[in-house]
């Protein structure tokens, strides 16, 4: 039997169907009285929003419709996540945006944090200081951050939270890291046994589903699902579909016109080291460490995203991932203006082609639809250098 990398299973809901339907969830919550705090980026310790009894909520946007509005405060030559996202908060069409008491942002790109103090002119938003490099000094700083975001919520709420509440979100996250975890790890399965794209759908729609343990029921299922499908049907048969890795910024807005198109044009999509892919689930919070503080600053800044500098960690799991998901090609989408993943793509060109030996796309873009032919050309020609 031929894979069909592109069969999505018949309760498939589109990013947009899910961010939708997650409305009303929303809704239904903050009129039983929830707590709800909106976040941007990977490198927020969710555990803390959690321990404080409330609901974190993911603000970055994926769509071009806010844009426009962003543009008349925000340069144009701007990350399209960032113009997005704050569009959303200056036009109040965003329900989650309107639904979160308070916003915590931090210092990982400069468009973003200079961003946030504009949209601390909308709600109150607090934000975190990252340090961006990963030594002792890093570490102790970093921790202080954490114990003064939990001071925040603490002030922000009218309450205490107790190392008990933190240690219970530590060990609510780690789960879910792990339930993820093991459902991105299907695409280490040879042939694959589903389309990155409903992978990454998937993962990103999770976000909209607001309790966590029927968040991690649902991947589980769906896991076990897919699983056994493969075992009946593709286990033992070979195919000649290019096994692909997608690194870079977040993919969200671009999911369609690559990673979609991509895979119509008869590759698969195996992996993703990015952070709305395996990136902030590959390392748990050390639940041994006895100080629940250090065991957040570590994790959190260990994550491999470009902000940090430097980050050779990031290229040292890229050849691990490249190994273990049998990788034969590599893209990396930049986001138009995102200045350290479109640094940083040298050392991972480089790294890539010259170390690894295989392939290596870099498409930058935004969340228009003026590319989208052209990218289909490129995608196609790639394809055609890899070796399979
Ligand atoms: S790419 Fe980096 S800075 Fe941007 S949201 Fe992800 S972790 Fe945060
Ligand atoms: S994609 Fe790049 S520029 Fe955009 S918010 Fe993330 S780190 Fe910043």
């Amino acid at each position: 039997m031929e894979q069909n990398a592109l069969k999505l299973p018949a309760d498939f809901e589109t990013y947009g169907q899910a961010r939708q339907a997650g409305f009303l969830r929303m809704k239904e919550l903050k009129e039983k009285g929830a707590r709800v705090v909106g976040t941007f980026c990977s490198f927020v310790p969710t555990e803390l929003i959690y321990a404080a009894g409330a609901l974190p909520v993911g603000l970055c946007a994926f769509t071009e419709e806010p844009i426009p509005a962003a543009e008349a405060v925000l340069p144009r030559n701007l990350c399209p996540l960032i113009k997005a996202s704050y569009g959303f908060a200056l036009t109040d069409t965003c329900p989650y945006f309107y639904f979160s008491d308070l916003v915590i942002g931090e210092t990982t790109c400069d468009g973003k944090k200079k961003m946030f103090e504009l949209m601390d002119e909308i709600k109150d938003t607090y934000v975190m200081q990252l340090p961006h490099r990963r030594d002792e000094r890093a570490l102790a700083f970093w921790r202080e951050e954490i114990i003064a975001l939990q001071h925040k919520l603490e002030d922000f709420y009218g309450i205490t939270i107790t190392e008990a509440d933190i240690r219970d979100a530590i060990r609510r996250k780690n789960r879910e890291r792990q339930v993820m975890r093991q459902y991105m790890e299907l695409g280490r399965l040879d042939p694959a046994p589903l389309s990155g794209y409903e992978m990454g759908t998937r993962v990103d729609a999770g976000s909209f589903s607001f309790d966590l343990e029927q968040r991690c029921a649902e991947i589980e299922a769906r896991t076990a699902e897919v699983m056994a499908d493969w075992e009946a049907n593709y286990k033992g048969r070979p195919t000649d579909r290019p096994r692909l890795l997608v690194t870079g910024c977040p993919n969200a807005g671009v999911r369609d016109k690559i990673i979609k198109t991509v895979e119509e044009l008869g590759a698969d999509v195996v992996a993703f080291d990015t952070c709305n892919g395996i990136r902030e689930k590959v390392e748990p919070v050390d639940e041994s460490e006895s100080d629940v503080y250090t065991a957040l600053a570590r994790k959190y800044l260990n994550i491999n995203c470009s902000v940090m500098s430097p980050n050779e960690s990031r290229r040292t799991y890229l050849g691990q991932m490249i190994d273990d998901y049998r990788v034969d090609g590599v893209i990396e989408i930049i986001l138009q203006s995102c200045h350290t993943f479109d640094v940083e793509s040298h050392l991972i060109r480089r790294y890539v082609t010259e170390e690894k030996g295989i392939p290596y796309l870099g498409i930058e873009t935004d969340y228009s639809q003026s590319d989208k032919g052209q990218i289909g050309t490129r995608l196609a020609a790639f394809l055609e250098t890899i070796d399979k």
